[in-house]
C-alpha cells in the first residue's frame, strides 16, 4: 500500500500525475517513442512546453499582465544567483526568514549591497518579523514566502514600490495571494509542482533590461524569454510531470479549490498540536504557521522510540525534521490528501491514550 508520504521535498505528487508520467515514459501521445528519446524541439514537446508556461500564469492570474513564465534548471539555488545577476546594479533589500533567504542574501552579496531590512535568525527562525521598512531606493525586495525548514510561512506582504522577488519554492499554487504584486516568482519544482529538475520562474518583463553589467546567456532571464524557455535543452521530464500536476490541479478547481483542502489539513493537524499534551509546536507566533510545513515536537523525548514506531505502524513516512530544527515536520503539499493528516492525528491520539 502507498504510504502516506509527509516528506518536505522531493515530496508527494498526484497518484494521476505519477501514473501519466509512467506512461509516457514509455509510449508518448501514442507516438511509440518515450518522451525521454524525442526531440525537446519535436511538435509534440513544445506543446508540452507551452502548455505549462501558460497553466502557470494562467493559475497565478497573471496572463496577459506583461509576465512570462520560464522552465529552467539549477534548482531554486541557481535562482538565488540569477535575481542578483540580472537585477542588482548597486542596492537590494532582503527579508531574511530562513536557511533559504540566507543562502539567497550570500550570493547577492557577490553583486552589490545588500540591505538586511529584518531577521528573525537569533530566535531560530521561528517567527516572521514584521513593521520592518523597505528602502525606497533599492533595486529590489526580496523575500521568502514559506520557510519549508522551519515551517514558518508569510501572511502578508509590505507595499513597496520597488520590484518584489519571491522564492514561493514551497508554497506556489497552494493559496491565493495577489501575485501582481510580484515582480518575479520562482520555485523549484520539487516542492508543490513536480519532480526535481526544473524551476518555475515567473517574471515581469519591464523589469528586465536595468542593470549594467553583461549577463552570460545561460543565466540571461531574457535569452531565455526570447527563445521560449527553449534556450538549450529543457529537463523534459521535470517539465512534463509539472504540466501534468497543473492540469490536475486545473480539473480541481484550481488555486482556490485547493486552498480549501489545505486549510482544513493544516486546521486538523495544528489543532491537534494545540490539543495534545504530548506535543508542542516549533513557531512561537501561531499566525506565522506554514500551512505547508508544519514543525512539531514531543515534549518528552523518551516517547520518541513510541511515536516513531507508532508513524511507522501507520504507513508515515517523512515525517522527521531537518537537521536544523530537530523533532517532526509533516509537509502538507497540494497532493497530500486529507486522509493522511488524519492517519496522524489518530497515531497523535494514540500514543497520547498509550495505546
Ligand atoms: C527547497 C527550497 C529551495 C532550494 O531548492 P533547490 O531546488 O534544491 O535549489 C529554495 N527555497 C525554498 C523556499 C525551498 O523550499
Amino acid at each position: 500500500m502507498k504510504k502516506h508520504n509527509f516528506s518536505a521535498g522531493p515530496c508527494i505528487l498526484p497518484q494521476s500525475v505519477m501514473q501519466k508520467s509512467a506512461e509516457a515514459v514509455l509510449n508518448f501521445n501514442n507516438s511509440n517513442l518515450s518522451l525521454l528519446e524525442i526531440s525537446h524541439r519535436s511538435k509534440d514537446f513544445v506543446e508540452v512546453m507551452d502548455n505549462a508556461r501558460s497553466l502557470a500564469l494562467e493559475h497565478l492570474g497573471l496572463q496577459n499582465k506583461g509576465y512570462q513564465a520560464l522552465f529552467l534548471q539549477g534548482g531554486a539555488s541557481l535562482e538565488f544567483l540569477m535575481v542578483a545577476y540580472n537585477l542588482l546594479e548597486k542596492k537590494s533589500a532582503y527579508l531574511n526568514t530562513g536557511t533559504w533567504s540566507d543562502k539567497a542574501i550570500k550570493e547577492a552579496k557577490l553583486f552589490g549591497e545588500v540591505v538586511e531590512v529584518a531577521t528573525s535568525k537569533s530566535e531560530n527562525f521561528n517567527f516572521i518579523p514584521k513593521n520592518y521598512n523597505v528602502p525606497k531606493d533599492a533595486d529590489y525586495f526580496h523575500c521568502t514566502s514559506n520557510n519549508t525548514i522551519f515551517g514558518t510561512q508569510m501572511q502578508s506582504f509590505p507595499e513597496t514600490e520597488i520590484p518584489m522577488v519571491c522564492d514561493m519554492s514551497s508554497d506556489i499554487f497552494s493559496r491565493q495571494l495577489d501575485f501582481s504584486k510580484f515582480s518575479l516568482i520562482y520555485a523549484g519544482a520539487q516542492k508543490n509542482m513536480g519532480p526535481a529538475g526544473t524551476t518555475l520562474v515567473v517574471i515581469k518583463e519591464d523589469i528586465l533590461g536595468k542593470v549594467s553589467r553583461s549577463i552570460p546567456s545561460m543565466l540571461n532571464y531574457k535569452v531565455h524569454i526570447d527563445k521560449e524557455s527553449m534556450f538549450n535543452t529543457p529537463a523534459v521530464f521535470p517539465v512534463y510531470v509539472s504540466m501534468l500536476t497543473l492540469e490536475w490541479l486545473k480539473d480541481l478547481g484550481g488555486i482556490s479549490a485547493i486552498e480549501k483542502i489545505n486549510n482544513q489539513k493544516a486546521e486538523l493537524l495544528y489543532n491537534e498540536i494545540d490539543r495534545n499534551p504530548l506535543f508542542e509546536g516549533f513557531v512561537s507566533n501561531k499566525e506565522d504557521r506554514s500551512k505547508m510545513n508544519a514543525t512539531f515536537n514531543l515534549r518528552n523525548d523518551e516517547l520518541k522510540a513510541t511515536f516513531d514506531d507508532h508513524l511507522k505502524q501507520a504507513g508515515i513516512a517523512g515525517l522527521n525534521g531537518h537537521r536544523s530544527v530537530g523533532g517532526y515536520r509533516a509537509s502538507m503539499y497540494n497532493a497530500l490528501p486529507l486522509e493522511s493528516v488524519q492517519v496522524l492525528v489518530d497515531v497523535m491520539e494514540a500514543v497520547e491514550k498509550g495505546a
